[in-house]
């Protein structure tokens, strides 16, 4: 792995839905690129495929045809622990609903996350928590932070292993405009350390900030 290496590679993804009779085409040879400190946007309408790009590119969901490579490893059409594994240590997952165990305080949720990821970079949990904002927060447990802290709670999490990859699938959507303000700054702070970031999202503040658009029309890259 070297430096070179983008932090994601997608080549001619494929992926097929089947129900019954019914076959929908969700990625229909789909290919991006993203280095390492670019922040890319996925747009386009509902169903035109951006959670199933961003499933497949997490080794979530696997294509059925096209590769996926994260820093160089092929994290696609391998075995389910294999990806868990490479998706540990090399993705970071933001959701709108953020990713944090309710029963354990920030810290802890940290805590947790690092230690599915032996053998990688991790984050100083202490720096990770005060560049979020969340200095006096690291002993709460989530029902005890605003949404705007949960929102950064749950960045902190998706940052926690220091990933090749951050992949926010409509992460604002549910936010309102100034938090969704500072959330964005701090994806771009992450840019700055070498994190390439992958979101999908309607927003148009998602597609200012963006290095790089892909807008998908019903599986397809737009051009
Ligand atoms: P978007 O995130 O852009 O709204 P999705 O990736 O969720 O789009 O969906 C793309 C297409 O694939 C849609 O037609 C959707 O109904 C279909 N789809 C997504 N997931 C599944 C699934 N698990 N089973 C069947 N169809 C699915
Ligand atoms: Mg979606």
């Amino acid at each position: 792995m070297t430096s070179t290496e983008p932090a994601v590679r997608a080549r001619s993804l494929y992926r097929f839905y089947r129900a019954g009779e019914e076959e929908t085409l969700a990625l229909q040879g789909v290919s991006l690129t993203v280095r390492p400190g670019e922040l890319v946007a996925v747009t386009g309408p509902s169903g035109s495929g951006k959670s199933t790009l961003l499933a497949c590119i997490a080794g979530m969901d696997d294509p059925d045809g096209g590769s996926v490579h994260i820093a160089g490893q092929r994290i696609s059409h391998r075995p389910e622990r294999a990806r868990t594994r490479l998706r540990a240590g090399l993705v970071g997952i933001l959701f709108q609903q953020a990713n944090l165990l309710e029963h354990l305080t920030l810290a802890q949720n940290l805590a947790l996350v690092q230690g599915f990821a032996r053998g990688h970079k991790r984050a100083d949990r202490r720096e990770l928590i005060a560049a979020m904002g969340l200095e006096h927060r690291g002993h709460a447990r989530p029902s005890e932070l605003s949404g705007g802290e949960v929102a950064r709670a749950g960045l902190a999490v998706a940052l926690a292993n220091k990933p090749a990859v951050l992949l926010a699938d409509e992460p604002t959507g549910e936010l309102d405009s100034n938090t969704e303000a500072r959330v964005l700054e701090l994806l771009t702070a992450a840019t700055k350390d070498g994190t390439a970031v992958l979101i999908a999202s309607h927003s148009p503040a998602v597609a200012a900030i963006a290095h790089n658009i892909i807008r998908l029309d019903d599986g397809k890259v737009r051009s």
